[in-house]
C-alpha cells in the first residue's frame, strides 16, 4: 500500500512540478509610470529617457527588434513618446501607417490615463497566477522547463504579445470585473502559453530553407492554436462553438478557411503560386488573420480525436500539427463534415518531413 501512494506521489509530483515551480511576475511598473507622466505638469526629455529604460520597456525593444523589425526600436519610441508628449519641442514626422497608429494610440491614452488607473485596481485583485498557470500548462508538455514569466503592462503596443522576452500586455480596455474574468484572464494565459511555447522553438532549417512561408504559416497555425486551447477555458469553447447561434458561422468560416489553403497549397506544390499566397491566405493584408481561430479548431479537433496528449505532441512541430488535424478531420468525419486537405497536398507535406 505504502509503495502504492509513494508510487501515486511521485507521479502526481513529477506531473505539477513545472507548474509548481513556474511562476507569474505582474510587472504593472511601465503602464504606472506613464500614468505618472500623463499627470505631470512639465514632462522632460529626461523623464521619457528614463521610463524607456525601465526594465519593461527594454525587453519590449527585445522583443520588438526580433519581431516586428530593427526599426520598431528604443530610438523610433523615443521619438514618438517626446512628441506626444512635449509636443512644442518635438515632432515626429511618421515613416508609415504604423507609426501612425502606434503615435495616434499613445496621444489618446495620454489624455485618458484614468483609463489605466481603473483596469490596474480592476484587475489586480483577480491575478490569480495559479489559475492562469493551471490553464496554461494544461497543454504544455510535461517536460516544459520551470520558469518565471514576466507579464509586463506596458504602453506602446496596442495589443498583447509574447516571446522568450516576457509577455506583454498593452490593452486597458476592459474595466470591469466580468470582462476581465472572461477576456483579459484567458488572454493572459493564452500568452503565458506563448512564453513557455517558444522553449520548444526549433527551426527545421531543410523546410525553413526551401519553405520558409509555408513553415511561418504552420509555425503561427500551431502556436496560436496551441494557445487559443489554454487560453480558453475549454469547456467554455465546446459550449460556446456548438451553441445554435454561434455553430453555422463558425463551421462555415472554418471551412471556408480550411478550403482556401488546401487550394493555395495545391497551386503551390505545383509551382502555380509563390509561398507568399500561403501568407496572404492567412493573414490577408489589410485584415485580421485568421490563424487564431482556424489554429484554436484544428486544435480542438484533434483533442476531439485522439487525447490532449496527442495534441501536446504537436507542439512545435507545424507541419505535424497540420497532419494531424487531418487524421483527426479524417476520423471524426465518420460521424461529423470537417473539411480535410487533398491526399496530393498531405503527401507532399509528409515528404517534406521524411
Ligand atoms: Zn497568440
Amino acid at each position: 500500500m505504502r509503495t502504492l501512494l509513494t508510487i501515486i506521489l511521485v507521479i502526481y509530483t513529477t506531473t505539477i512540478y513545472s507548474q509548481k515551480l513556474s511562476q507569474i511576475n505582474f510587472n504593472f511598473t511601465g503602464a504606472e509610470q506613464f500614468y505618472n507622466l500623463c499627470n505631470k505638469e512639465a514632462v522632460t526629455d529626461g523623464d521619457i529617457e528614463n521610463m524607456l529604460n525601465m526594465e519593461c520597456y527594454r525587453n519590449m525593444f527585445g522583443y520588438l527588434v526580433n519581431n516586428w523589425g530593427k526599426n520598431y526600436n528604443k530610438e523610433l519610441y523615443d521619438n514618438i513618446f517626446k512628441t506626444c508628449f512635449i509636443p512644442n519641442k518635438h515632432s515626429l514626422k511618421p515613416e508609415n501607417s504604423n507609426h501612425k497608429w502606434i503615435l495616434n494610440y499613445i496621444s489618446k491614452l495620454k489624455n485618458n490615463p484614468e483609463k489605466i488607473k481603473r483596469y490596474i485596481e480592476t484587475i489586480k485583485p483577480h491575478l490569480d497566477q495559479e489559475i492562469i498557470l493551471k490553464r496554461t500548462f494544461s497543454y504544455l508538455p510535461k517536460s516544459t522547463k520551470e520558469d518565471t514569466v514576466n507579464i509586463y503592462f506596458v504602453v506602446g503596443l496596442n495589443q498583447g504579445c509574447a516571446s522568450e522576452h516576457g509577455v506583454f500586455i498593452d490593452n486597458y480596455r476592459a474595466t470591469d470585473e466580468y470582462k476581465i474574468k472572461r477576456y483579459t484572464l484567458p488572454w493572459i494565459a493564452h500568452e503565458s502559453h506563448h512564453y513557455y511555447r517558444s522553449q520548444f522553438n526549433k527551426t527545421d532549417n531543410q523546410i525553413n530553407d526551401k519553405h520558409p512561408e509555408l513553415f511561418q504559416a504552420f509555425y503561427w497555425l500551431e502556436t496560436e492554436g496551441f494557445a487559443e486551447m489554454a487560453g480558453s477555458i475549454h469547456k467554455d469553447f465546446i459550449g460556446y462553438i456548438n451553441s445554435k447561434k454561434n455553430r453555422n458561422q463558425i463551421y462555415r468560416d472554418f471551412s471556408k478557411n480550411i478550403d482556401s489553403i488546401n487550394i493555395t497549397l495545391t497551386k503551390y506544390f505545383k509551382d502555380e503560386c509563390s509561398g507568399k499566397d500561403i501568407l496572404n491566405v492567412l493573414s490577408p493584408p489589410g485584415k485580421r488573420n485568421i490563424y487564431h481561430e482556424t489554429g484554436h479548431l484544428m486544435a480542438y479537433y484533434i483533442e476531439s480525436a485522439f487525447g490532449r496528449d496527442v495534441l501536446i505532441k504537436q507542439i512545435g512541430k507545424p507541419i505535424e500539427f497540420v497532419l494531424m488535424y487531418n487524421l483527426a478531420a479524417n476520423k471524426l468525419n465518420q460521424s461529423d463534415s470537417i473539411p480535410v486537405f487533398d491526399s496530393f497536398v498531405t503527401d507532399k507535406l509528409i515528404a517534406l518531413i521524411t
